[in-house]
């Protein structure tokens, strides 16, 4: 799921990624307790144990992975599940790792079944077993690896095998960002970017960002191209009501996933009760997509309820939707 980033957007989330736990807004218990654990892994000079970071995309996996290493002192090699094809790719990696190293996988919950298998023998000894020659001339001879960290991340835990979840040491998940924390992250960014912006502008951007930083941050750097050419350089909430008004964010921030889900249990299912898979199927997303990047979001705005017999739509997604309930009564 994870998006792709044009050249200047990578130089932009470059330059507003926060590089220190001082610097990280929010996530706080998930933090101190990473804190403590990496403080703890230096003073007795082994590597950290490994990591899983979970939650839904954009809300700073791949940030708090380059923290940890930092903090670490340590170097961070950067992949991802889909990409690590072979376990001859896996071991390329893994035998450059110095002492106490990170690895950081991204959406591991697609890394293929084969390369897995080597992962674990990798986390759990620091050993490797790689196949020499093929056909009968065919044998494995076992590597030792230096000490590292692997810190895997994933949209959808629910994915993950168990063995590979059992190797994990430390699971963290990470939650949507109030609007209170993203306010605090939309100004410390337009300061770093040195373009003025009011509170109640920082405050509006904030509560349109459905929970998420780097929404927060791409809305920021639209709205700062409007200031710049229609305004007078400082981001105000008049201009910040009219960029958005523009660029069609939804006046809760929900993506048109997030409505399609609304509006097709509504218009399709009355409303619901109705099973997740159905809900799938009618917007043609995948369910798991749906329970860990869609609903979370939809549940904790109140636009959606979870209960024994499926997904409801509250009054309140009604009314977002301007859909006139049915009567309780009938
Ligand atoms: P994905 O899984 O989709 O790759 P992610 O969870 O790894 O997403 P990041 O790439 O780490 O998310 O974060 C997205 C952007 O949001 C970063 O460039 C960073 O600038 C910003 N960001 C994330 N978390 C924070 C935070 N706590 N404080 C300030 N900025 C943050």
């Amino acid at each position: 799921d994870g998006e792709d980033l044009n050249p200047e957007e990578v130089e932009f989330e470059k330059a507003l990624r926060p590089l220190s736990f001082d610097d990280f807004t929010g996530q706080a218990k998930v933090v101190e307790n990473i804190k403590i654990f990496v403080q703890a892994a230096k003073q007795r000079e082994e590597p950290l144990d490994h990591v899983l970071l979970h939650g839904p995309p954009g809300l700073g996996k791949t940030t708090l992975s380059h923290i940890i290493s930092n903090e670490l002192n340590s170097s961070i090699k950067v992949t991802s599940g889909p990409v690590l094809d072979k376990p001859g790719d896996l071991a390329g990696l893994l035998t450059n790792l110095e002492p106490n190293d990170v690895l950081f996988i991204d959406e591991i919950h697609r890394l293929n079944a084969v390369v897995e298998e080597y992962l674990y023998s990798a986390m759990e000894d620091y050993k490797i077993d790689i196949m020499l020659d093929s056909g009968p001339s065919a044998r494995s001879v076992q590597i030792g690896l230096n000490p590292f960290t692997l810190i895997g991340a994933t949209t959808r835990s629910g994915l993950l095998t168990s063995p590979l979840r059992a190797r994990f040491g430390i699971n963290a998940r990470l939650e949507y960002y109030d609007s209170g924390l993203l306010t605090s992250i939309v100004k410390r960014s337009s300061s770093i970017l040195g373009m003025p912006i009011e509170e109640n502008a920082a405050l509006e951007l904030a509560r349109r960002s459905r929970g998420t930083p780097r929404i927060a941050n791409n809305l920021l750097r639209r709205t700062r191209d409007f200031a710049q050419i229609k305004g007078n350089g400082t981001i105000t909430k008049a201009i910040t009501t009219f960029a958005l008004e523009a660029l069609d964010v939804d006046a809760h921030g929900l993506d048109e996933m997030d409505n399609r889900i609304l509006s097709t249990i509504i218009e399709k299912f009355k409303g619901g009760p109705v099973g997740i898979s159905t809900i799938a199927t009618a917007c043609g997303e995948e369910a798991d997509t749906i329970e860990e990047v869609y609903e979370p979001f939809l549940i904790k705005e109140g636009f959606l309820k979870r209960t024994s017999r499926g997904r409801e739509a509250t009054e309140l997604a009604y009314k977002h939707l301007k859909i006139v309930p049915p009567s309780r009564m009938g």
